[in-house]
């Protein structure tokens, strides 16, 4: 022990006085109320999703995707709020799970996911970063806004080719490797590529 020198002494037990209240009690009598103090963790939380490959498409990261809707605490639960791609998608489970699965090993213990179903995702919210990966990676992103498309009832765009960039390609199926792509083709390269399609 060092001397106290011109430092008062503390009474005996003052250190007990900053063990209560629990941060249990503090937490439940915040219900309703903001998370305090903790906003600064979302960039943490958003880092580590930024890892969290789509499962059908391991390039773009779920942030990418669009499909991360919010990052929240609620009395010091992590709570991240997921709209699926579409209601259905098979997919949907398993990136919940990777998700938990990531943020459990960040040191996030029991993080909540909570299914956001409206509004619904659209392709919209793909960001620049996951079309640019998606060319990348030899997938057409979607064309155009679809809100917009389903404003004027456009029918099939030109999707440009991500091999070569050639506007001359066809669609070959509705469906690709997976139900949110459709297939087509280059005619220029002939190379068959995934489209994603504009939702
Ligand atoms: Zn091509």
């Amino acid at each position: 022990m060092l001397p106290s020198g011109n430092q008062p002494s503390a009474p005996i037990g003052a250190g007990s006085i900053d063990d209560w209240p629990s941060k249990d009690l503090i937490g439940s009598d915040r219900s309703g109320l903001p998370p305090a103090g903790e906003t600064g963790d979302v960039d943490a939380v958003l880092a580590i999703l930024q890892q969290v490959p789509d499962p059908e498409v391991p390039v773009v990261s779920v942030v990418e995707l669009g499909i991360v809707r919010d990052i929240d605490w609620q009395d010091g639960q992590l709570v991240v709020s997921v709209t699926p791609t579409y209601s259905g998608c098979p997919a949907t489970e398993a990136i919940e799970q990777h998700i938990v699965e990531a943020l459990v090993a960040s040191g996030y213990s029991n993080p909540l996911i909570q299914r956001r179903l409206s509004p619904a995702w659209t392709t919209d919210w793909l960001t620049e970063a996951g079309r640019e990966k998606l060319r990348a990676y030899g997938i057409a992103p979607p064309v155009g806004s679809a809100s917009k498309r389903s404003l004027t009832g456009q029918s099939d765009p030109v999707v440009p080719c991500p091999l070569c960039g050639s506007e001359a390609t066809e669609r070959v199926s509705e469906f690709g490797s997976t139900a949110c792509k459709a297939l087509y083709r280059c005619r220029d390269c002939l190379e068959p590529f995934d489209y994603f399609k504009c939702l």
